[in-house]
């Protein structure tokens, strides 16, 4: 299974199999977060549908978890503070 230097974790983990969305973003997955990390998106992505109770046929839904996950993975957009803030730490 090939390896991938993860750009969340920092490991170097199994990639995904193959893209996980067909647009840029899972490319961008694809090449860039390893299998672990994938899986506790995954596990995240349940949570938030149950939390929210979302249904994922809509628009909507589908936006905010892009949204939330783009976040989780890359942690882009409102958890910046966080990748800042964990240079010193490896609590995430
Ligand atoms: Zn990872």
């Amino acid at each position: 299974m090939p390896q991938i230097q993860c750009v969340r974790c920092g490991q170097t983990e199994p990639q995904l199999e193959r893209p996980p969305l067909r647009n840029e973003l899972g490319e961008r997955i694809h090449r860039e977060i390893c299998q672990r990390c994938w899986d506790q998106w995954l596990r995240y992505q349940t949570a938030l549908i149950n939390h929210h109770g979302l249904d994922v046929r809509d628009k909507p839904a589908r936006e905010f978890l892009m949204a939330n996950m783009e976040a989780f993975l890359f942690r882009s957009g409102e958890t910046e503070d966080i990748d800042t803030s964990q240079k010193g730490s490896i609590s995430w």
